[in-house]
């Protein structure tokens, strides 16, 4: 080894958020300047990368190989055209601290702003506006790309189209993104005026989620999955929209783009193994977060932490369920078939399970991105600890209903499908892997993911 020689990457354990899987690869910090070295010497077993970890499963991991987390990079705002153009390894919790005072907001943001710009369009995220604005790809319109063999191409929906939507939702296996330009949401107020609904029946969420769908750009539904009799799947809606000026009070109108986001506490690591969620403590949470909601009230005014981002206050939350992790288990069915929800969501009500982590969502139609996961309809995401292990048949049954359906799982939330299973999902594999097999024809990228799914 030459003096001069960067020291070897260190060899790490690394997990998704859900904490399971964890496989050992070597983890190599880079910014655009040192990605091609670090292309150039990846071993055979390959490199994926890796943006804040924040998937449940394994996707930005590759057991054996290389992983590449990328350094954050800059963030120029263009107010001439309203787009961004930002390094890939910058977190949406950096963005928002520099756009909302400026007058913007992301286009989609997910239920924590601890993820990156790569991490974001390698899955396709999608937020409470998938309704009306669709998911992040939708809004990008140049990534810079470099591939396999270290040239940087320059993508977007004009240019490279077939592989610009390979890349979105690609998870990482199309090439490592240095940074992409999207478009801004200019907005007045960094307050999000809130209509919240207390609704006693899985029948009364739906009915009032497809009725006021229209008028508000956010909407998302908690739902108690402990609740029985005429009572299952009761929950609260709530709908947002960005506050105009008019809407503030004297007080917030003297800076109405202020935007601060702390973390008020850190979950502590000394959790017991299989964690504190049982059926007592998620009953008693569930009650009580069920009667803490207004049964109606209209335009109260939240920040964007409170209203978005509300699990971001507590640190490392992910070790409520103990060492042994959990899985999220996230799907989308057709509008046709939504009694294959209703009847999903009744059968977890009966199995009486733990769950208080569970969002119900409106999709409206997706993008070309062959592997993105939205698609118009509905979509259900339920937290599970992995120590509930009786719930692995209910979820094979759910499964079939789900593929039956027409419906997919989201490659974000995976860590247990089958290669049948995404396969189904995901009908236009084939599509995706001769754009892939044309940028990558060795191989190069390759994630645990993508060897558990043979995605490529
Ligand atoms: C509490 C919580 C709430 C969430 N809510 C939502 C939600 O509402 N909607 C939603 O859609 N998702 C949601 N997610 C999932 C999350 O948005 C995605 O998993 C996202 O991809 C994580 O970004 P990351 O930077 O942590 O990427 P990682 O998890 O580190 O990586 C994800 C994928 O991105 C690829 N990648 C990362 N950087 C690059 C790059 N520079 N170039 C190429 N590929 C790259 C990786 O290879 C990997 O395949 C949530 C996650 C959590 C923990």
């Amino acid at each position: 080894m030459d003096a001069n020689d960067p020291a070897p990457a260190p060899r790490v354990e690394l997990t998704g958020f859900g904490l399971t899987n964890p496989s050992a690869a070597s983890l190599v910090e880079i910014d655009v300047a040192t990605a091609a070295a670090a292309i150039k010497d990846l071993p055979s077993r390959g490199g994926i990368a890796r943006g804040l970890g924040r998937s449940y499963g394994d996707p930005a991991q590759n057991g054996g190989g290389h992983v590449l987390r990328l350094a954050p990079g800059s963030i120029v705002v263009d107010e001439s055209d309203h787009t961004a153009t930002v390094g890939a390894g910058v977190s949406i919790d950096d963005l928002l601290r520099v756009l909302v005072p400026r007058g913007y907001f992301v286009p989609v943001t997910p239920g924590t702003r601890y993820v990156t710009v790569g991490g974001a369009i390698a899955s396709d995220i999608h937020g409470k506006n998938h309704h009306l604005d669709g998911s992040f790809g939708t809004h990008v319109t140049n990534i810079r790309l470099m591939l396999a063999d270290t040239t940087i191409v320059e993508i977007g929906p004009d240019r490279d189209p077939e592989l610009f939507w390979a890349t979105v939702g690609g998870m990482g296996l199309t090439g490592l993104m240095l940074d992409a330009t999207f478009r801004l949401l200019p907005i007045e107020t960094s307050r999000i005026s809130v209509d919240t609904y207390r609704l006693g029946s899985l029948d009364e969420v739906m009915t009032e989620m497809v009725a006021s769908e229209s008028d508000f750009r956010y909407s998302v539904a908690w739902l108690d999955l402990l609740a029985t009799g005429r009572h299952v799947g009761r929950g609260v809606l709530t709908n947002g929209a960005h506050a105009t000026a008019g809407q503030l009070t004297a007080a917030e109108a003297g800076d109405p783009l202020e935007y601060r986001a702390d973390q008020l506490a850190v979950m502590p690591p000394l959790v017991p193994p299989s964690g504190v969620i049982n059926k007592l403590t998620v009953k008693a949470f569930n009650e009580m977060w069920y009667r803490k909601a207004p049964r109606s009230r209209r335009g109260e005014l939240q920040s964007i932490p409170t209203y978005f981002h509300p699990l971001d206050l507590v640190g490392h939350w992910n070790r409520v369920y103990g060492s042994e992790g959990f899985v999220q288990y996230q799907f989308h069915v057709p509008d046709d078939a939504v009694d294959v929800m209703v009847s999903i969501i009744h059968r977890l009500a009966a199995a009486q399970l733990p769950i208080f982590m569970t969002v119900l969502k409106r999709f409206g139609p997706g993008n070309p991105a062959p592997l993105s996961f939205p698609q118009s309809g509905w979509q259900l995401a339920i937290d599970i600890g992995v120590a509930r292990r009786r719930i692995g048949p209910l979820l094979g049954a759910f499964d079939r209903m789900v593929l039956d359906a027409g419906g997919r799982h989201y490659l974000a939330k995976d860590a247990t499908m089958t290669p049948e299973t995404f396969r189904r999902g995901y009908p236009r594999l084939a599509e995706w892997q001769d754009i892939r097999a044309r940028v990558d024809p060795a191989g190069v990228w390759a994630s645990d993911q993508s060897r558990r799914l043979r995605i490529t």
